[in-house]
Formats: C-alpha cells, structure tokens, sequence
C-alpha cells in the first residue's frame, strides 16, 4: 500500500523533508518572502539578466509579433525563425558547427544522452555530475561507470579496462553544481582521444560565465574540439528558459531525430526564445558585467578561505561553505535568516552524506556593501557554530 505520510514523517526525522516556499519578488539580489526582504545569495542568475531591461523587451516584442505559446512540436509548426536564429547564435558563441535547443537543459540532457548511448555502450561520469546527468545515463540503458571527483587517473584505468568495441561517452559538468569546481577538460580529452570515446560537456554553470568570452569551459580552457558535445542551459546566467547542444551538424540531425524529449514536446513560447537571443548579444557586447561578477566571485572565496572557511576547492561564483551535518547546516542557514540573508543549506541527496554545506551563488548586480554584509555576517555565525 502507499502510505506518503510514513515516508514524510521518515525524511523530516532525518531532517532531509523538503517544502515549497512562495516567493513574492522578481529575480534580483534581494527576495521578499512571507512579507520579509532578504539579501539574496541563493540564485543561479549570475548575470542579473532574468530581470534585464533589454531582456525584458526582447520578450515584449516578441510576444507582440509572435504571440505567447509555441503551438506544437517543432517538428510539427512550433518551429518559429527564432528558433532559427536563436541556435544559429549559441552555434557561434560555442564554436560550433550547429545547435539544438530543447525545452530545459534537464530535458537536453535525458534527451541527449539517451539518444547517445544505448545498451552494449559505456558511460563513464564524475561522482559529482548532476542529476540530470545520471537520469540520462539511467535512461538511456549503458552501462554506467562512475569515477571518482576530477580523478583523470581513475578514469583513464577504468577507459584501458574497458572492452575496446563498446562505445564511450565520458560525462562531466564543466562547472560543479555543489562544488563549484572546474572540471579537468584538457586531460580527460586528451583521454577520449587515446580511447576513442565523447566527450559530454554539461555547461549548465559555465555558459556566460567562464572563459575571456564567457562563452563556457571550452573557452576557458582554449579548446576547440569536435569530440566534446557542449550542453548548455539559457536559464541561469542567460536569465530565460530552455537548454541546447552544441556540436556538429550530423550529430545535431541525429538528435532532431532520435531525442524524444526533443520529439514529443511542445515548441518554447517565442518570448522566452527572444529572450536568450537578447542575452547572447548583450554578453557579446557587454564584457563589464561578467567582469564584475568576477570581481565578486574573488573577493568572497579569497576572504571565506583566509578566515577558515572550507569551500570546497570553489573557483567560480557558486561557493560552498563545506559544514558536514545536516542540522548544522540548517542552523547556519537559519541563523543568516534571521540577519536578513537567505542561504539555502544543501543536504543528501543533492550532496553526498555527511558533506552538507551552504551554497552561496554571487551575481554580478550584487553591490560591494551586500557582499560586505555577507561576509562579516557569515564570519559572525561560523564563529558562533564553532566552525571557524
Ligand atoms: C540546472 C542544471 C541543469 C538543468 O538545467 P535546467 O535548464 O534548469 O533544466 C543541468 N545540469 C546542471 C549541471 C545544472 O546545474
């Protein structure tokens, strides 16, 4: 028999239940929650651009010429010319021959590594890939071989091991989600080109973000190379909605046809199209607001770790403060409630047990007195839970 209430009651003795709190504010650096503001330090919108002026008419305009909903399938009418334009843009921002946008970057990944992989193949992925990773890999029924955090070693005796003929996909986020870690790509690579196997590239946190172009991990790391396949997500620092592939144009017609995520779902409204249109333009244009996200990324990293901090080896703007239990998390992430900023505290199954954290995620449009703010109210409670 079903018994939900049993399982609730389970999960909130373990202090893991988990609830929805509406939110009664935009997407900017401050929220208003059951009719309290709060410094916000929570949000993947790195760039502040979900609430950008220019965003925000892109899609008004397009609302005016389009309408608002997609219709039907893209392979049946969905498929509008901004869609057109909006993949022949993120081709050019990866380095690519071609591009695919799907409805969410979760639904890119199950769709794509699905249509990858099959039985009889090998996926090889990071401990710490997300979620939507993993589902994919489930999906797609290959065999999954998980090696441990950025251990190339590890990974390049579990490729040699491997039966020669099975086909290969090496699965890693660019920028950890829980971590914010960079992942090793020139050596895991260099690996799929000794093996033969893919490289698949989640850049759900490094689109717009990481490289001198912020153009992602490949920027970063100056590669160009055909046998990465680059995912990417418009709805964190692009500020929309949707997720995509980037690759080469056979690979892209194979998933047209092969991806059923891509298949059998509704085209995305022309406004939300329009919308990252909008965003690859103005980071295009406008490196200052990347740039002063990172001013920000290394000034809190740099004062978290002098003060004793563990951040988790953090390089970007998500970074974690590593407090082990659970409860001590929640508490932390309470008592910063009460002092008028909202840290959510990250528990298992996001992250493995026993390595419970606060996220802290910056965006550029925070101003220098928030991030002061933050860091002496962080440096207060760490002292006051004895973690510092
Ligand atoms: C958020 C996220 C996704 C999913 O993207 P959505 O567009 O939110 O569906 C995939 N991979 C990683 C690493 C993410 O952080």
């Amino acid at each position: 028999m079903f018994n939900f209430q049993k399982e609730i009651s389970f999960l909130t003795k373990q202090h893991l239940a988990r609830n929805l709190v509406p939110i009664d504010s935009r997407q900017s650096t401050t929220l208003k929650q059951n009719g309290r503001i709060f410094l916000q330090f929570s949000s993947n919108n790195y760039l502040g651009l979900a609430d950008h002026s220019t965003l925000k008419s892109a899609a008004i305009a397009a609302i005016q010429n389009w309408g608002v909903g997609g219709g039907s399938s893209r392979l049946v009418t969905g498929n509008s010319r901004l869609y057109v334009e909006l993949e022949n843009r993120i081709a050019k921002f990866k380095n690519t021959e071609s591009a695919l946008v799907f409805s969410s970057g979760y639904a890119a990944n199950i769709g794509s590594i699905g249509a990858l992989v099959q039985k009889g193949d090998i996926i090889f992925a990071d401990r710490l890939c997300h979620a939507s990773l993993i589902e994919g890999a489930r999906l797609s029924g290959a065999t999954l071989r998980v090696y441990h955090h950025k251990d190339t070693e590890q990974l390049g005796r579990l490729l040699q091991k491997r039966k020669v003929k099975d086909k290969t996909l090496i699965v890693t986020d660019g920028v950890f989600s829980m971590d914010g870690d960079i992942t090793p790509l020139p050596e895991i690579l260099r690996l799929a080109e000794e093996h033969n196997a893919f490289v698949y590239l989640d850049d759900a946190h490094s689109t717009g973000v990481l490289g001198p172009h912020g153009q992602g991990t490949c920027d970063h790391f100056g590669l160009i190379n055909s046998r990465i396949i680059q995912m990417g997500t418009l709805s964190k620092a692009l500020g929309g909605l949707g997720g995509f592939i980037a690759s080469d144009q056979s690979l892209i017609e194979y998933l047209i046809n092969r991806a059923r995520p891509f298949i059998y779902t509704t085209a995305l409204p022309p406004s939300v199209l329009a919308t990252s249109i909008a965003a690859l333009d103005l980071i295009g244009k406008d490196p200052s607001i990347r740039k002063q996200l990172w001013r920000h990324t290394n000034q809190v990293r740099k004062h978290l770790n002098q003060i004793g901090f563990n951040t988790c080896g953090s390089e970007t703007p998500i970074i974690p403060i590593r407090v082990g239990k659970t409860e001590t998390a929640l508490d932390f992430s309470r008592k910063l409630l009460d002092e008028g900023i909202y840290i959510p505290a990250i528990r298992p199954p996001t992250v493995p047990d026993g390595t419970s954290r606060l996220r802290i995620s910056l965006m550029a449009s925070h101003t220098d007195e928030q991030i002061q703010f933050l860091l002496v109210t962080l440096e207060k409670i760490g002292k006051e839970l004895r973690l510092i």
